[in-house]
């Protein structure tokens, strides 16, 4: 049977037709049985089969014989859609078939089937598919059925005409082999949709074997292909996705490794993204945490440290002992300062780093700034100085602590790199209105300098000019960072003008709102006018910032002022006019100050000397006053009002002025005092100092037993450590809170190991008064008792 002969004998029936026809097979066999019903299949001109419970053929009729050969197998696994898989149905089944023809391409077919008794009886009608081509047989209905059944189908089905165009394609077509729709590659030609060499393929290696065959079958153009010759020269085509074990084309396996390779790469960024979204929720979290028990773990032991250095440093030693003590304490506080530096850093870049906003007035800052460093710079033989040029508000919202960090690391570097001359820092006001203003620091060396091409890297983290610098002056990079940071949480910006070897200066600017009337306190400087005005003065200082600074001031102060470096040239000047006053720098040797005494009183004036010290050298002899530097303008109009008085008055007030801060506290300032401490090492530094402040302490170990003490004794001062085993420091406050009135309250002063932010408002909150943190500093204590023992004494607690 030709390929042809079987399309003409397609039945004028529709797919009902062939359940019609069922129907009657399935009658016959509850009739007359089995066998009537295999006679019946075989008189068919459709394909016929018989299965058994197992689904193995059991009848085929002499047409599907014919096609199979001795091929048996279930034809309801031909079946295209098969929703009950290799399962037989209890019930019918129907679908598209490809009927495995035993030589040749398969046939497309029809099958309906259904069971009978213990078996099951199927009809499976071949699909002409010269029918889906424009120049098909059959009648309209006929075509309808193939047309409708084609279009359903899951393979895809075409038709190439001679001219090598696509005559019919369905979806499954279209989908499998191209991106276009059915309607625009109907008509176009076949060769489109393969690439060179497939096209290639198809002209010189398919289509010439098509012409002894009629039909071919294998994988081309990534697919599973059947072609079969039709009578009117079409080439009808069935595409099939290509059996898995086939599938070794290289573009396909390129693009499985690529997929594979981009799921992996996805694969690990996803994972990268959770792990770092994990590490970044767990870092937050624990970051707080983790810096205030770093910071409470390394001070503890530096308590220890630099606390019982300062307690050996006041005992009976030799020299070579000093020597070694001195360097421990200056390790400790280095090692202090590396410490905070971190801790800061670390704050500013988890923005965790929170400024405060309170009332401060500037140029205070900038004064305790410079006395904070104004030993250092005196051992180093520098003069240190500072101007405030032009109107500033007296008072703005700060943070002091955060401004003085940056002014003490800026001043601490220009001494830290000069060697000879001055560091100056200046102040003004860039932009001034009654509620804001953006005042301007400039601090000011003589130093080094930084190369042009090193400048750009200076604010960086851990950068330093050159590593050399590092071994020769210590430090870690990170103090110009960290003031960067902090001028721009201030609202500022901070820059660097240097020249090698000239010096360097750098500058920045803090936004901040007024909180004090603008303007100089015009009482202060009445006071000085009032002092000084039209008196002469001489001042006599070497360095010429110095000197233009101290004449520049007096003269605000409308005094007469005449200056010079060199005490022959200050006699000269003697001579010729009677100064009311002379500053003499301390450099001066003391047989010329004398000789420039004697000069002034022959030309008849009663010339007061005030000799200008280096910080902390400030001790006024019988023969004049002392003026320490840096020279702030109200020491300044102190020491001229003492130098005016009458001689024996100034004794008088020498005399009564108070004794050093903190020696002999304890019997100034009387005070029962309680420390709470669990740490044995710490009581006894703490023992110490306090011993050393001429005070005598008890001690309790933990928070009950301060209770306990409390019980029997009555303390003026509990000095609390906050983290203390069976109950902390914030517990006993809040239970002492409790249990007295606050005029019979101890004053509590807490001690943490902690520097976070929030501590001091925490034990605050908690009831206590004071707050300090570790390590303990002899000054620190001796301030905090004072004040303690004056809110005492006021509160009538004493
Ligand atoms: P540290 O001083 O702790 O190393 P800084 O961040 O404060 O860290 O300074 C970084 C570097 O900048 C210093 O090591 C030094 O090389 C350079 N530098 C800072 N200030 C000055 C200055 N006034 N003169 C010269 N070089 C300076």
């Amino acid at each position: 049977m030709t390929v042809n002969e079987r399309s003409l004998s397609f039945p004028a029936t529709t797919a009902s037709s062939l359940n019609n026809q069922l129907d009657a097979l399935t009658r016959l066999h509850s009739l007359l049985g089995s066998e009537a019903l295999a006679h019946s299949l075989d008189a068919l001109s459709e394909y016929g089969f018989v299965t058994g419970e197992d689904g193995f053929p059991r009848h085929l009729n002499p047409a599907l014989e014919a096609i199979l050969g001795n091929e048996r197998c279930n034809p309801l696994l031909w079946l295209e859609d098969r929703p009950f898989g290799n399962t037989l149905p209890s019930s019918g089944a129907s679908g598209v078939v490809w009927i495995p023809q035993r030589h040749g391409a398969p046939i497309p077919g029809f099958l309906v089937s259904r069971p009978v008794g213990n078996e099951r009886v199927g009809i499976i009608r071949e699909l002409s598919l010269e029918g889906m081509a424009p120049s098909s047989c059959g009648t309209a209905d006929e075509n309808e059925l193939c047309l409708e059944l084609a279009e359903q189908a899951c393979e895809g089905l075409a038709a190439i005409s001679p001219d090598g165009t696509l005559a019919y394609l369905n979806p499954a077509f279209a989908q499998a082999h191209s991106q276009a729709s059915v309607f625009q590659l109907k008509g176009s030609p076949w060769k489109l949709l393969l690439d060179d060499e497939e096209a290639r393929r198809w002209e010189s290696e398919i289509l010439p074997s098509m012409d002894f065959t009629d039909s071919w079958s294998g994988p081309f153009a990534k697919r599973q292909l059947s072609l079969r010759a039709a009578a009117n020269g079409n080439i009808l085509v069935s595409s099939r996705e290509l059996p898995a074990e086939n599938a070794r084309d290289a573009d396909l396996e390129l693009a499985k490794q690529e997929t594979e390779q981009l799921y992996q790469q996805l694969d690990e960024a996803i994972a990268k993204a959770n792990q770092s979204a994990l590490e970044a929720e767990l870092s937050n979290q624990a970051k707080s945490a983790f810096l205030a028990s770093m910071s409470h773990e390394i001070r503890t032991p530096m308590n220890a440290v630099i606390g019982l250095t300062g307690v050996l440093l006041a005992s009976d030693i030799n020299e070579d002992q000093r020597d070694y003590l001195q360097t421990i304490r200056a390790s400790g506080d280095s090692l202090l300062v590396l410490i905070n530096d971190i801790l800061d850093f670390s704050k500013i870049e988890s923005n965790k780093m929170e400024l405060e906003n309170l009332p401060i007035d500037p140029r205070c800052c900038v004064e305790e700034s410079l006395e904070l460093l104004a030993e250092k710079a005196s051992s180093k033989g520098l003069e240190l100085c500072y101007e405030v040029k032009g109107d500033i508000p007296f008072g703005i919202l700060g943070d002091v602590t955060r401004l003085r960090q940056i002014l003490v690391n800026l001043v601490g570097n220009a001494i830290k790199f000069t060697e000879t001359g001055q560091v100056e820092v200046l102040l003004q006001a860039k932009e001034i209105s009654v509620e804001e203003c953006l005042l301007e620091f400039e601090v000011k060396d003589s130093g080094i300098g930084i190369p042009a091409d090193k400048q750009g890297r200076l604010f960086e983290s851990f950068s330093q000019v050159d590593s050399s610098t590092t071994r020769k002056y210590g430090g870690t990079g990170l103090g110009l960072a960290i003031s960067k940071k902090l001028t721009e949480l201030m609202g500022g910006e901070m820059r660097v003008e240097s020249e090698e070897g000239k010096g360097s200066s750098f500058i920045f600017t803090i936004r901040a709102a007024t909180s004090a009337p603008v303007v100089y306190s015009p009482e202060f400087d009445n006071r000085g006018r009032n002092m000084v005005a039209g008196k002469a003065i001489l001042v006599v200082e070497p360095n010429p910032v110095i000197r233009e600074k101290l004449s520049s001031q007096l003269g605000k102060w409308d005094a007469q002022v005449q200056s010079c470096a060199s005490l022959a040239q200050a006699c000269s000047l003697a001579a010729a006019t009677p100064f009311e006053i002379a500053f003499v720098d301390q450099s001066y040797a003391k047989h010329e100050r004398i000789r420039l005494a004697s000069t002034c009183r022959q030309a008849g004036a009663d010339t007061r000397i005030v000799k200008v010290t280096p910080y902390g050298k400030s001790e006024a002899d019988d023969a004049c006053h002392s003026l320490s530097k840096p020279i702030k303008p109200s020491a300044l109009i102190d020491v001229i009002g003492k130098s005016l008085q009458s001689p024996e008055r100034a004794a008088q007030s020498e005399r009564s002025a108070p004794a050093k801060p903190h020696a002999q506290l304890g019997e100034r300032c009387p005070l029962r005092i309680l420390m709470a401490e669990d740490n044995k090492i710490n009581q006894k530094v703490a023992r110490l100092v306090l011993n050393q402040l001429s005070y005598q302490i008890d001690v309790a170990n933990d928070g009950l037993e301060v209770l306990e003490k409390l019980k029997h004794e009555r303390y003026d001062v509990i000095l609390m450590d906050v983290q203390m085993p069976n109950m902390d420091g914030y517990e006993a406050t809040r239970e002492i809170a409790k249990r007295f009135p606050p005029e019979r309250r101890p004053h509590i002063i807490a001690l943490t190991a902690n520097a976070m932010q929030g501590d001091r408002e925490r034990a605050i909150a908690a009831g206590m008064n004071d707050y300090l943190s570790k390590p303990i500093r002899p000054e620190k204590v001796g301030q905090a008792l004072e004040k303690a023992y004056h809110v005492a004494t006021a509160i009538g607690n004493n």
